[in-house]
């Protein structure tokens, strides 16, 4: 089962138990039911959710670590990933979460973690409900709404040591709707194709009025994934002026620049 994933997790340094691996291929089985009706995915091959959805998901982990503890000396055991998955504790939100990606399968393997998913269309709400509920996994809250109407909720602004985004839009947009949640000495991770200087050098200024600073960009190679893969790591430095994030659909429609 999940023979991809597997390999690509480890090669990653994380082993997964029985369990979790259990809990990927019910996943898997009830994200394509369910995308016959719900429309929720174009990637649906077997061995495509594994390494497209899942181990990528799990990339976030390399960012996770270098968050916590500043970047893995070279030759340093990579099981450190294994280590910290199982005492991760963060509050974390992803937003524009769709099926449930990246946030989901990190729950998987950092069970600890209080997560948070935001997702603006309802039936991929519903899916996102069925499969938490199905799985039995705790502390999770599932929101139907909108990056720009919960992020000016006191509860939730700057209430998040890691913000994810992944797939949901450019760098200023996406940095619009996903600092304002990040608490100081927090940080966004966006997970990204291969050429992703152009966006990152586009965002500097958006990133400049809402608080956020670039912290790095990750190269990532994934296994079985001929495609280079990147984390785009931004640090949340200042305060997100009150104004931000702009009325529905603005920071789409005019991007900060
Ligand atoms: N993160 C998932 C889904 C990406 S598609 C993945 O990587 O597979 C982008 C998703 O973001 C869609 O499901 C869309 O409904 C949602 N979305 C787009 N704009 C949003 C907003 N402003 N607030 C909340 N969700 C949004």
């Amino acid at each position: 089962l999940m023979e991809h994933l597997v390999e690509g997790a480890r090669q990653l340094g994380l082993s997964l138990s029985p369990r979790q691996i259990r809990a990927f291929q019910v996943y898997y089985q009830e994200l394509v039911a369910w995308n016959e009706r719900f429309n929720l995915t174009a990637i649906t091959g077997y061995r495509e959710v594994q390494l497209k959805h899942f181990l990528d998901s799990l990339s976030c982990l390399l960012a996770i670590a270098e968050w916590r503890g500043g970047s893995r000396p070279p030759g340093a055991p990579s099981h450190r990933l294994a280590l910290e998955s199982g005492s991760l504790s963060a509050r974390v939100i992803d937003i524009g979460t769709g099926a449930g990606f990246p946030g989901l399968p990190l729950k998987i393997v950092c069970p600890r973690l209080k997560l948070t998913l935001l997702e603006a269309t309802r039936k991929k709400v519903t899916f996102l409900e069925h499969i938490v509920d199905l799985l039995g996994i705790k502390g999770v809250e599932i929101i139907h709404g909108r990056a720009e109407e919960w992020g000016r909720k006191p509860a939730y602004r700057e209430g998040f040591d890691l913000v994810l985004a992944r797939a949901l839009a450019e760098l200023p947009t996406l940095a619009e709707y996903t600092l304002p949640f990040c608490r100081l000495g927090g940080m966004v991770i966006a997970p990204k194709g291969d050429e992703v200087w152009m966006e990152v050098r586009a965002a500097e200024n958006a990133l400049a009025i809402l608080g956020g600073r670039l912290r790095k960009v990750i190269p990532v190679e994934l296994f079985g994934l001929a495609e280079a893969r990147s984390l785009v790591l931004i640090d949340k430095v200042a305060a997100t002026p009150p104004k931000y994030p702009r009325r529905p659909g603005i920071p789409a429609k005019r991007p900060l620049r």
